[in-house]
């Protein structure tokens, strides 16, 4: 594999080691062993409030620590280990991580945030998710305000009636779900009336590739948001201009690398610092 380093950032493999039968094969079987070990770290990266530039939550995003290929970015391997069903242990594990981190980070003092995980198609689907992640709460004893669900538009397709069941146990349970890189996905209107969701997040593409097009698209997701009395942030925030033009429209929140790209626990705190000082 050829690699580059990449500062503050995970490896980059020119070749993407998902192709090809025996890379498959190899990924596979040092992907059970890694979940096995618990050889993966969250990154959080934070989520600012426009009107205030106050840090109000954490997106926690899975890498893998490879031995030998270093930092793994989650595009390597959270499809394999959708395909796989090994989602579902590393899904938990990634939950539980994260709702201990936002914990200990309050014990620490600091101001109290939000902390959202990303769920894949195969862990909404489990029967027991909503028991799963109460449970969860529980043992590490955050409290469901304090934690998020993002869920994508394609998960919301496969069946409607029980995805409202689900979606109405977070709800009762004190846990929002924001719809992740949206307008980028098949959704259809009817579901964002009939789904019980608190934030739309705009998918990067439309703030990074700003032709006339995207930005009417934009303004016309915040408005949507605001007339169906959602909160919306947007993604893949990079330079003053964007988060300007997000400002003039009204949107609610930002995250991206203007900001800070994600960064490990122990970097979560200088963050904190840096805005409450700001
Ligand atoms: P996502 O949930 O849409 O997460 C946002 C992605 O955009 C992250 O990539 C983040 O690092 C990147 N990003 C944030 N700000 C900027 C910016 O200003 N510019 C650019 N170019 N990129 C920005 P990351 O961490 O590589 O994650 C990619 C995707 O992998 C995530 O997309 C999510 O769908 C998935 N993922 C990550 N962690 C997990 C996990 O624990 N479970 C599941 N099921 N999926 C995960
Ligand atoms: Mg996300
Ligand atoms: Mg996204
Ligand atoms: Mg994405």
């Amino acid at each position: 594999f050829i690699k580059e380093e990449n500062k503050n950032d995970y490896v980059v493999f020119q070749h993407s080691f998902t192709e090809g039968f025996k890379e498959r094969l190899t990924l596979e079987t040092e992907l059970h062993k890694a979940i096995k070990n618990k050889d993966f770290v969250l990154y959080f990266q934070p989520q600012i409030d426009i009107k205030n530039n106050q840090i109000i939550g954490f997106e926690a995003l899975c890498r893998w620590e490879h031995s030998e290929r270093g930092l793994v970015a989650p595009s390597e391997f959270i499809p394999l280990a959708e395909e796989t069903g090994l989602i579902v242990e590393l899904g938990e594990w990634v939950i539980r991580e994260a709702c201990q981190q936002n914990k200990k980070w309050q014990e620490l003092g600091l101001p109290k945030v939000k902390v959202s995980v990303n769920l894949s198609a195969k862990q909404f689907l489990q029967r027991d998710l909503v028991h799963k992640i109460a449970q969860i709460l529980e043992e590490t004893g955050l409290e469901p305000q304090y934690f998020e669900i993002e869920i994508t538009e394609s998960m919301a397709m496969s069946n409607e009636k029980y995805i409202i069941e689900t979606l109405n146990g977070f709800q009762n349970l004190g846990v929002n779900v924001a719809l992740d890189d949206f307008g980028t996905g098949y959704s259809s209107l009817k579901y964002l009336s009939q789904f019980p969701l608190s934030k739309l997040k705009i998918d990067r593409l439309f703030i990074q590739n700003k032709t006339e097009q995207n930005k009417a698209i934009v303004k016309t997701i915040i408005h949507l948001s605001h007339s169906l009395n959602l909160k919306v942030i947007a993604e893949g925030v990079e330079n003053e201009e964007e988060l300007h033009f997000l400002n003039s429209e009204d949107c609610d929140e930002v995250q991206g690398h203007y900001f800070s790209k994600p960064v490990p626990n122990q970097e979560v705190l200088a963050l904190f610092k840096k805005k409450i000082s700001k």
